[in-house]
């Protein structure tokens, strides 16, 4: 029998094919991450209950490097501690890719995307792993606005599911995004009608949109934490899960499926 590619690296060139096709980079972080990347920089003050939101792998200060970074190193000075994480979200990257254009002093505005690998500490089940897939966005540059990111993600999801999807916002709260939303994407079983032959859409439950993502303008203090200065440059961050995803498209019902290396699902797609 053939080799054969799971339908989580599929989906993950798939959406590395569409956002290179509009300009972005893709570009990858370390999965253990200091706590500085993963939280401090983007905004989660230090004992603030967000940072419970994310039930968070420690790792032993001891186990690592010190510092890597310029900012890592005035954080610890800040701080007075250094820690690393199995990062929560792909949105450690942020900050890392902000320091990397200017430090290389790369054309701006940056357009990058994200996929791979986090990790929560919880229990799982049809819905939720351990540790699953994201894509980050992340576009930085001169009058960049939420019109942007409503663009580009109506066309990521148009491409992903090969059919015409329209986006709507919510608004939300992220420590790190400033105005924040939840992006919920046309339903593309019912296309937003909410019913099926006259049956209610399973997909979307009649209501005709999916939750899908969260996402926002850079807070200014993300911006700053990288070394901008958010009175001249702006920016959108968009992370969602990519197995979610992948379940929609493909209608697999467990996410547990996805990772539990049984060929019988994967010979399927
Ligand atoms: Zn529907």
């Amino acid at each position: 029998m053939n080799g054969h590619f799971h339908p989580i690296t599929k989906a993950i060139d798939k959406v590395a094919r569409i956002f290179t096709e509009i300009g972005f980079d893709v570009v990858d972080g370390p999965e253990i991450e200091s706590e500085w990347y993963c939280f401090d920089a983007l905004n989660f003050p230090r004992n603030h209950p967000a940072r419970d939101m994310q039930d968070t792998f420690h790792i032993k200060a001891e186990t690592f490097d010190r510092p890597k970074t310029e900012s890592e190193q005035k954080s610890m000075e800040r701080f007075g501690t250094f820690n690393y994480v199995l990062r929560t979200h792909t949105s450690g990257v942020q900050v890392r890719t902000i320091e990397k254009w200017i430090k290389e002093r790369r054309e701006f505005p940056i357009a990058v995307v994200v996929p791979g690998q986090v990790f929560r500490n919880e229990a799982t089940d049809a819905r939720h792993e351990a540790q699953f897939y994201q894509v980050e966005g992340l576009m930085v540059g001169r009058d960049i606005t939420l019109a942007h990111l409503k663009g580009v993600l109506e066309h990521y999801f148009s491409k992903f599911l090969e059919k015409d999807i329209r986006v709507r916002f919510r608004s939300s709260f992220f420590p790190f995004t400033e105005p924040s939303v939840e992006v919920d994407m046309e339903c593309f079983k019912c296309e937003g009608k909410g019913v099926v032959e006259g049956v209610q859409c399973s997909v979307c439950s009649g209501s005709g949109w999916i939750e899908i993502m969260g996402a926002g303008m850079v807070h200014p203090n993300v911006l700053q934490n990288a070394g901008l200065n958010p009175r001249e440059y702006q920016g959108f961050a968009f992370g969602g899960g990519l197995d979610r995803l992948v379940m929609l498209q493909t209608g697999i019902d467990d996410i547990r499926l996805l990772y539990n290396g049984d060929l019988r699902l994967v010979h399927q797609f």
